[in-house]
């Protein structure tokens, strides 16, 4: 006998989330996606929704624009945090009021479907949200390889760079005999321009560097006292022959953070290495208290200090403050504005403070794990 129903499509490869509380509706939504070969998750709350969500595995989120408890703005809020490229569609309720658009731009969502309009027009909204996932999707991939092809050139570029570098060194030194006057100038150019090729090739690994940490990054409860001896041993190092103490100095019985540990050593370290290197003499201090539900993590340093009109620009990638007294070293001015969105992608937020001939203090605000356990708690 003919069936007059619709056959089930291949599958798409695309993964469609529906966030509502009537379960009618996520029924009925499940259906009509399935048969279009997607593969469907449902939540009837934002809770839910939030607990099934994960990255690059979800490709469209359809939420229910409101919802009782947390309503569907907070939800695509708590999305974007941890997704800046999922395809996002609100459902409105039958002539209830509209999202504005402001809300729509600020939190990069494509549009909101009327449930009253159908599901035909429902299916035509997931089209073209799915249709941009996969151009976003392209994009991203580019971008990947660029960044590889970057960092791979870097990296092959720097060995013939030492090569050219070292020899340029050695012949003027005179280890290959006395260069005859002309030929000093030639060489001497030839050491300067390799060596200003070498600091953007440095500018460049960095800066792809920076991409790939905060993509690799994954986040648990970490706690700052587990760092203490690496931030010792650090300082140790840095500040040999200089009249410079180090203190660690983390209240008992703090949170752990919200961190990827690995990333938050990155982080540390790069705040030290600074401190110890525009301190001359006094004291260098890791500070860390609770504060208001979060923990704030200080370095404080007894060094040159950072000039108010310089303040607002260390974060930025590659600026480095002229300091006529210090030699900036391997510096190339990319360690904070690494600090600065490593930080960011966990969630927190950086500041400083800093007087000039005083010293500097860099603040972190970081959040606590969201299930409040604290340390030295058995796992
Ligand atoms: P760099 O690789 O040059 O250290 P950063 O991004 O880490 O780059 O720092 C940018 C600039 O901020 C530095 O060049 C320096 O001028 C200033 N700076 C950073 N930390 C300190 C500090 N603790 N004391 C004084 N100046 C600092």
């Amino acid at each position: 006998m003919m069936t007059r129903r619709r056959t089930l499509a291949g599958s798409s490869g695309y993964t469609v989330l529906v966030v509502d509380d009537q379960e009618e509706i996520l029924a009925s939504t499940r259906l009509l996606l399935e048969r279009e070969g997607h593969r469907v998750l449902t939540a009837a709350s934002g809770q839910e929704a939030l607990a099934l969500f994960s990255p690059e595995q979800v490709h469209l989120v359809l939420v229910d624009y409101f919802m009782p408890r947390m309503s569907g703005e907070e939800v695509v809020r708590e999305i974007r945090k941890r997704d800046r490229d999922v395809q996002i569609l609100l459902m409105t309720g039958y002539s209830g009021e509209k999202p504005p658009r402001q809300m729509l731009r600020l939190l990069d969502i494509q549009g909101y479907h009327d449930k009253a309009e159908g599901p035909d027009r429902l299916l035509l909204w997931v089209d073209v949200a799915l249709k941009a996932s996969a151009q976003l999707k392209r994009i991203r991939e580019n971008e990947q390889l660029k960044e590889k092809l970057l960092a791979n050139l870097s990296h092959e570029m720097r060995t013939p760079l030492n090569v050219i570098l070292g020899y340029s060194e050695m012949l003027l030194e005179g280890e290959a005999g006395p260069l005859p006057p002309s030929a000093q100038e030639a060489v001497e150019a030839i050491r300067r321009q390799a060596y200003s090729l070498g600091a953007l090739v440095n500018n460049f690994l960095n800066f792809v560097e920076v991409e790939a940490e905060v993509r690799g990054m994954s986040l648990k409860g970490v706690c700052l006292a587990d760092f203490q001896r690496e931030a010792e041993e650090v300082m140790a190092l840095l500040l040999r022959r200089k009249p410079v103490s180090f203190v660690w100095q983390v209240s008992p019985g703090l949170p752990p953070v919200w961190a990827d540990p690995q990333k938050l050593l990155l982080i540390l370290r790069n705040l030290l290495s600074n401190a110890a290197k525009f301190t001359q003499e006094g004291e260098v201090r890791v500070l860390a208290f609770g504060c208001g539900g979060k923990v704030v993590l200080q370095v404080k340093d007894t060094g040159i200090g950072i000039a108010p009109e310089h303040q607002g620009a260390i974060f930025e990638a590659f600026y480095q403050v002229p300091h006529p007294s210090v030699s900036c070293g391997e510096g190339v001015g990319m360690g904070l504005a690494l600090v600065r969105k490593l930080t960011q992608a966990m969630g927190g937020e950086i500041g400083v403070e800093s007087t000039p001939g005083k010293g500097t203090t860099f603040t972190l605000t970081l959040q606590v794990p969201p299930d409040g356990a604290f340390c030295g708690q058995a796992a």
